[in-house]
């Protein structure tokens, strides 16, 4: 029988709990999980693309058939070149309900033989966004039960060198 290959597709600008919950339980589900760093989504970014996949591939190391992947273009099509069927989006609250929805109806216009499964936030993380954790960061608050001690470090690395950084953007 062939591997069944999915694909966690986003920006990880950077990876936090939430991601790394759907990456966990998304492993459990198939043979092997290529968590795809998308290099340039249509929003401002904190960390450079290189410094996206490093943090993610840090914070899953512990998890043997989790690969974290750069990739540009379409998602369907990268879901192709690598073999995966399957496409992995986390689902927080409803308003992402809309947004997955579009997506995944597109993705199935450009390619049927790939499908979207969208797993649901575990309730902790139902509030937790990339953008949540840079804004509640640099304004000074506490995001250590957001994400993981290498991407806190990486934050801080970030607010070092800021004062000329601006880079917070309102969604994700
Ligand atoms: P995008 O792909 O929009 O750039 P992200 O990189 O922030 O989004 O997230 C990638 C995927 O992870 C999306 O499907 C998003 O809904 C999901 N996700 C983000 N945060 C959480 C969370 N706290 N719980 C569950 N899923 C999440």
């Amino acid at each position: 029988m062939t591997a069944q290959i999915a694909l966690y597709p986003g920006s990880f600008d950077p990876i936090h709990y939430g991601h790394i919950d759907i990456v966990q339980r998304a492993a459990r589900l198939f043979d092997q999980l290529i968590v795809g760093v998308y290099g340039r989504p249509n929003k401002r970014l904190l960390f450079s693309v290189d410094e996206r996949i490093a943090l993610a591939r840090a914070t899953l190391a512990d998890l043997p058939n989790v690969e974290v992947r750069a990739y540009e273009g379409l998602t369907v099509a990268f879901a192709d070149a690598i073999g995966a069927q399957v496409l992995v989006r986390g689902l927080r609250v409803i308003s992402d309900f809309e947004l997955e929805y579009q997506m995944a109806l597109t993705n199935r216009q450009l390619n049927d033989h790939i499908d979207t499964i969208c797993l649901m936030t575990n309730h902790q993380y139902a509030f937790l966004s990339a953008s949540v954790v840079k804004e509640v960061f640099m304004a000074g608050g506490d995001v250590s039960q957001m994400l993981h001690p290498l991407a806190l470090k990486a934050l801080e690395r970030k607010r070092g060198q800021a004062d000329s950084v601006p880079v917070i953007s309102i969604r994700d």
